[in-house]
C-alpha cells in the first residue's frame, strides 16, 4: 500500500495547489448568473412601467373625449336654457347645466390627477431605463472579463494538474473515490502527520492508529474529521 498512498499524497498536494483555481472558477459563472438575474429583473419592472404608463396615457385619451362631450353637453344646455319657453323648461335646461358642470369638474380634476401620474411616471422610467442600461453595460463587461480570466485559470490550472491522471492511476480507484468524496466536503483531504495528533483536528489519535499508519498497510482516516491520514515517514522514506 505504500506506493499508492505516496501517489494519493502526491495527488492530494497536486489538487490542493489548485484548490483556489477550483474556487474561483466556481464562483464565476455564479456571480455572472446573480448578475444576469438582476438585469432580467430590472428588465421586467421596466417592462412593467411602460405598461402603467400606456393604460395612464389610454385613461388620459378617454377622459379627454368625456370632458369634450361634457363640453358640448354643456353648450347645448345653455342653449335649451336660453331658448326656454316655460319655466318647466327652464327648470330642466338649467339641471342639465349643473349636471355637465359637475361632470366637467370632476373630469378635469381626474385629467389633472392622471397627468400627474404620467409625469411621475415618465420621471422614474427614465431613471429605470438609465438603471437597465447600466446593468447591461456591467453585464456585458464582465462577461468579457470573465471569460478572459476563465481562459487564464483553465491555463493555470492545466499546468498545476498535469499528469495528475497518470498519479491517479497508481492510486486504488476505491481509494481514489473515497478521496474524492471526501475533498467535496472538506479542505486538506488527505493530511500528513508526524507526531501523534491529526493535524488537522487536532485531536488525538489512538496510539495504535499511530504504528499502523507508518505500517503503511492500509488506508486510514482521522476517527474524529474523517480525513485521509499518512504518515510523513511513509512519504519521505
Ligand atoms: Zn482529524
Amino acid at each position: 500500500m505504500r506506493e499508492e498512498l505516496v501517489a494519493l499524497a502526491k495527488l492530494a498536494e497536486m489538487d490542493d495547489s489548485a484548490r483556489d483555481i477550483d474556487a474561483e472558477l466556481k464562483r464565476i459563472p455564479q456571480r455572472l448568473e446573480e448578475l444576469r438575474n438582476s438585469v432580467q429583473t430590472l428588465e421586467t419592472m421596466l417592462a412593467q412601467e411602460r405598461q402603467q404608463l400606456e393604460e395612464a396615457e389610454q385613461l388620459k385619451v378617454q377622459q379627454s373625449s368625456e370632458l369634450k362631450e361634457r363640453n358640448e353637453g354643456l353648450q347645448r344646455a345653455r342653449k335649451k336654457a336660453a331658448q326656454a319657453s316655460s319655466i318647466r323648461e327652464a327648470d330642466a335646461a338649467e339641471r342639465e347645466v349643473e349636471a355637465n358642470r359637475r361632470a366637467i369638474k370632476e373630469r378635469e380634476d381626474e385629467l389633472g390627477r392622471i397627468s400627474q401620474a404620467i409625469e411621475a411616471k415618465t420621471a422614474s422610467l427614465a431613471e429605470r431605463e438609465k438603471d437597465f442600461e447600466e446593468a447591461k453595460g456591467v453585464l456585458k463587461a464582465d462577461e468579457e472579463s470573465c471569460k478572459t480570466r476563465v481562459a487564464e485559470l483553465e491555463e493555470q490550472r492545466g499546468k498545476l494538474l498535469a499528469g495528475r491522471d497518470d498519479l491517479a492511476a497508481k492510486v486504488p480507484k476505491t481509494v481514489v473515490k473515497r478521496y474524492e468524496r471526501l475533498k467535496t466536503g472538506i479542505t486538506n483531504a488527505v493530511i500528513i502527520i508526524s507526531g501523534s495528533n491529526c493535524t488537522a483536528c487536532r485531536m488525538a489519535l489512538p496510539p495504535q492508529l499511530t504504528i499502523e499508519l507508518q505500517r503503511a498497510n492500509e488506508l486510514h482516516q482521522c476517527p474524529h474529521c474523517r480525513r485521509i491520514i499518512i504518515h510523513r515517514n511513509v512519504i519521505e522514506d
